[in-house]
């Protein structure tokens, strides 16, 4: 009676190993720690000795890479944090090599490295003015990169540098400097458009504007706006002050005529209503070190 009660056991464990095996799934299955599902696409190789023999490959691989990537949050609208950075030139050229308003290239692109390792992520002018207006998306450490006058180094230099790091930039162009001599071409600034630049208007002449007449007035706000969009056959939809430099009359019209925001200059990082025509914007100068540099952003470090 024992040695049957034995053999049937046996034989009921036999067949639960073939049937286990037929099945496709080795008895020793469990002893692998990590079963991942492959994706429904992937078909998987039937291989008839791999249901019997145990794989050696129990470490996964796999390293999660998620944090690399820094995330997005939401906000209301009403204010925005976001340091909104000023260049003029990026160059090596003699002529503007000394000048306040150079950076040179490789400085530009520790700049922007240092940006980029610190999980800085660029919005445009109006992605910025626009979560003012609505609120929306954005991403934790938001950065906007201006450039303004429309010199051809930011197109040659600057350009190059921003795409590696995945950055996008404004640019904003005096109407008349745009295809003149070390100027920006309209098919060049067609091409930054198409990279996902934001294309602002820097009047018309880049006369200070609390100097220009009245009657002038209205052709360096509007009619430069309306040029640039024929020419480029996108809205034009902010406005920097040459210089900085404003009235109540010169941000009542601009306004008044059609922008959505305007820049200037300032130290501020929080943006509101009450600023929306005149952005304050951080010129970045030459003699910046990368301490300086580093002193003017609002977020450093791991994202937490
Ligand atoms: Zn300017």
């Amino acid at each position: 009676m024992k040695q049957t009660s034995i053999f049937t056991v046996c034989l009921v464990l036999i067949i639960g190993f073939l049937l286990s095996a037929c099945q496709g799934q080795s008895p020793l299955s469990f002893l692998r720690p990590t079963e991942t599902p492959l994706p429904p696409t992937a078909t998987a190789p039937l291989a008839p000795t791999a249901t019997v023999t145990v794989t050696p490959t129990i470490t996964p691989t796999f390293a999660p890479t998620a944090t690399v990537t820094p995330s997005k949050m939401t906000i209301p609208a009403g204010s925005v944090t976001a340091p909104i950075l000023l260049y003029h030139h990026v160059s090596t050229n003699s002529d503007t090599q000394d000048s306040r308003y150079n950076i040179p290239p490789e400085k530009f692109e520790e700049q922007m490295k240092w940006l980029f390792d610190n999980g800085y992520q660029t919005i445009t002018i109006s992605e910025l003015a626009d979560l003012i207006y609505e609120g929306g998306e954005i991403p934790q450490r938001p950065v906007v990169i201006t450039f303004d006058d429309g010199n051809i180094d930011n197109y040659n230099n600057a350009f190059p540098i921003l795409k590696k790091y995945g950055f996008v930039a404004t640019f904003y162009i005096v109407q008349i400097y745009m295809n003149g001599r070390d100027m920006i071409s309209t098919d060049q600034v067609k091409d930054l458009i198409k990279n996902g630049w934001e294309i602002g208007s820097h009047s018309k002449t880049h006369e200070s504007l609390p100097s220009v007449s009245e009657e002038l007035l209205p052709e360096e706000i509007r009619m430069s706006k309306i040029n640039l969009e024929e020419k480029l056959g996108v809205p034009i939809n902010s406005f920097a002050y040459p210089y900085g430099e404003i009235n109540e009359n010169v941000v009542r019209l601009t306004s008044r005529y059609g922008y959505k925001s305007a820049v200037g200059l300032g130290e501020s990082i929080t943006h509101t209503m009450q600023s929306i025509f005149y952005l304050q914007r951080i010129e970045i100068e030459n003699d910046f070190s990368m301490e300086t540099f580093i002193s003017k952003l609002p977020w450093s470090g791991p994202i937490q």
